[in-house]
């Protein structure tokens, strides 16, 4: 993915990520982990975590097993517990964890990826308490989030916490108007512009960045849903802060 390619701002954050990695490869990591960051760091951390833990091969760089070759979406092992509306719901828990029951049909693991995990609800995180504890061997759960202290300590007392840096300057709007336009518009760019926005907004409370996050948001399901791009673009650029951007 596009993202992927961003150069980490900060080599303290890139040497955490490394060592994550090195302690997956070293069957050192904890089933339950709390990735605690920026948005770009959990990106980083998902690009370089998800895949060793799917592969079939061990994680070997340039595998080409069936796991390594598939969008994760469509990978029977990989479960995502995402935000409908403002929060994960308890339903989507229950049938996340009913799915683990079975053991993983590809891969060594069985990957549940939990994002934001700040908005799993009360119930949702309740329920989750148990399964983080003890979960099947094959089980790694990801809880990723910018807000770890708005977990229930309970949770956070059942993951290993792996906090990363601050990464730099995140105010890098001219930057990313240029990464969003260069090419054409595509559903992960605006993914990736919409976790930006999201941020702006979480840090200013400025009600102008809660327009532009939803107009991302509803762009994002429109293309989802094969809409136009060029409409789609010219949506986003009604609201977007840098209008020079064409
Ligand atoms: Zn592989």
């Amino acid at each position: 993915m596009w993202w992927t390619s961003i150069a980490m701002k900060s080599s303290s954050q890139a040497a955490q990520v490394e060592a994550l990695v090195e302690a997956q490869q070293q069957g050192r990591l904890a089933q339950s982990l709390i990735i605690s960051g920026d948005a770009e760091v959990q990106d980083e951390v998902l690009s370089r975590l998800v895949p060793r833990l799917l592969c079939e091969n061990g994680g070997q760089p340039g595998c080409t097993c069936r796991s390594c070759t598939t969008a994760w979406p469509q990978h029977p092992d990989y479960i995502e517990l995402v935000r409908e509306g403002h929060a994960i719901r308890v339903g989507d828990a229950h049938e996340a964890v009913d799915s683990l029951v079975a053991g993983p049909l590809w891969s060594p693991s069985k990957v549940v990826v939990i994002r934001p995990a700040d908005s799993l609800s009360r119930e949702a995180e309740s329920y989750l308490l148990k399964h983080l504890e003890e979960p099947p061997a094959y089980v790694h759960y990801l809880l990723l989030t910018e807000f770890p202290d708005s977990l229930l300590a309970t949770i956070r007392s059942r993951c290993h916490h792996w906090r990363f840096a601050k990464g730099g300057n995140d105010d890098d709007v001219v930057d990313l108007t240029q990464r969003l336009w260069s090419e054409p518009l595509t559903a992960e760019r605006v993914v990736q512009a919409t976790y930006w926005a999201r941020r702006q907004y979480v840090r200013t409370a400025h009600p102008a960045w809660l327009t532009v996050w939803e107009t991302l948001e509803s762009t994002y399901r429109q293309l989802e849903a094969n809409g136009n791009a060029e409409l789609a673009a010219a949506q986003i650029r009604r609201v977007w802060p840098m209008t020079q951007a064409r």
